[in-house]
């Protein structure tokens, strides 16, 4: 199977099996395990943080984070289209009784400044009290501009706000502009990263930050379930994953790119733009469902959306975007 609907659905390699079949292990809700300890120092160290602490899902970094960040009656500012808003099932405001005041993202992926600021709320018991800036990088795909993000995060400090990054993607960021991940995480008080995207592990994050602030989350992260026991198993795959798969993530890059140039080449798609390791692109309407199907009786998996997203990864080689493409161009030459 070709899959392009996601860098999530990556398999571990027969290395990575191997390097987690002989991880050392021991009760992590003790703080007992090797390795899960060895992998929080080594992501913490990467991103120039403090500590570490390795979470089953981004999902669950990004709320404990958010949790340990803001309290009962506290907001924090985020994006309409941030994944800690608008993909994590309302988590902050369901569980945390946090409540979001998102703001309508630039094309760029960024908050515009002065809206920043004119969502930051007085100290009033009318308001929620302004606790926390949220950013995501990369989002949809696209790197942050660097200098947006240091004056963003002024402008919050300036204010005595938390800085908050969904890292989900920030390998790739690192990757596609050559700076170091600490670097990219050094403006944030905490940062999460996923192992599970374009770092291909079966399953993990690590969220980054000060002792103190993931002393909380440490606690957090136990009563949203994600005390986990024998885990080094899984931390060994993302440990495997920081030695072998950072770099490679320019394949991913230059495979997208190379998938929107020849996807521009057919009539009938309308190429909107490529970044990192992802594509977007449009097909006419009623071809969506038709060719999702028939590329499924092909080995070819995508979601066919008016508006279609298309993710690089280790799984998908140049040779399988050329075999997509080109039944992309069988499917209009024959409907
Ligand atoms: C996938 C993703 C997450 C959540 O990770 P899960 O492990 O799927 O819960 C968070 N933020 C962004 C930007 C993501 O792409």
């Amino acid at each position: 199977m070709i899959d392009l609907r996601s860098d999530t659905v990556t398999r571990p390699s027969q290395a990575m099996l191997t390097a987690m079949m002989s991880a050392e292990t021991g009760d992590d809700v003790w703080g007992d395990d090797p390795t899960v300890l060895r992998l929080q120092a080594t992501a913490a160290e990467r991103a120039g943080k403090e500590a570490g602490l390795f979470f089953p899902s981004g999902t669950q970094s990004n709320l404990a984070a958010l949790m340990a960040h803001c309290g009962r009656g506290d907001e924090y500012i985020v994006g309409q289209l941030a994944h800690t808003y608008k993909y994590e099932g309302g988590g902050a405001a369901v569980l945390g009784s946090i409540q979001p005041q998102p703001l309508e993202n630039a094309a760029d992926g960024s908050l515009p400044l002065e809206k920043i600021a004119a969502a930051i709320k007085p100290l009033d018991d009318h308001f929620a009290r302004t606790r926390l800036l949220a950013l995501e990088n990369t989002i949809g795909g696209k790197v942050l501009p660097a200098g947006y993000v240091d004056e963003a995060v002024q402008l919050a400090r300036k204010h005595g706000l938390a800085t908050h990054l969904d890292g989900a993607r920030v390998f790739n960021a690192a990757v596609a502009s050559g700076k170091p991940l600490d670097a990219l995480c050094a403006p944030f008080d905490s940062v999460s990263i996923c192992f599970s995207k374009g770092l291909g592990t079966p399953v993990g994050s690590v969220l980054v930050g000060s002792n103190a602030l993931l002393t909380s989350a440490h606690r957090w992260r136990k009563v949203l379930g994600g005390g986990m026991r024998q885990s080094g198993l899984l931390a060994a795959a993302c440990l495997y994953a920081l030695d072998h798969n950072v770099e490679r993530l320019a394949d991913d890059h230059a495979n997208a790119a190379h998938l929107a140039e020849s996807l521009a080449g057919v009539d009938q798609v309308k190429v909107q733009g490529h970044a990192t390791n992802m594509v977007f692109a449009q097909f006419p309407q009623q071809h969506c469902a038709p060719l999702e199907a028939w590329l499924k009786e092909r080995g070819i998996l995508i979601q066919a959306l008016y508006a279609s997203r298309f993710v690089t990864h280790l799984d998908v080689s140049r040779a399988d975007i050329d075999t997509f493409v080109a039944a992309v161009k069988q499917y209009f030459a024959s409907h």
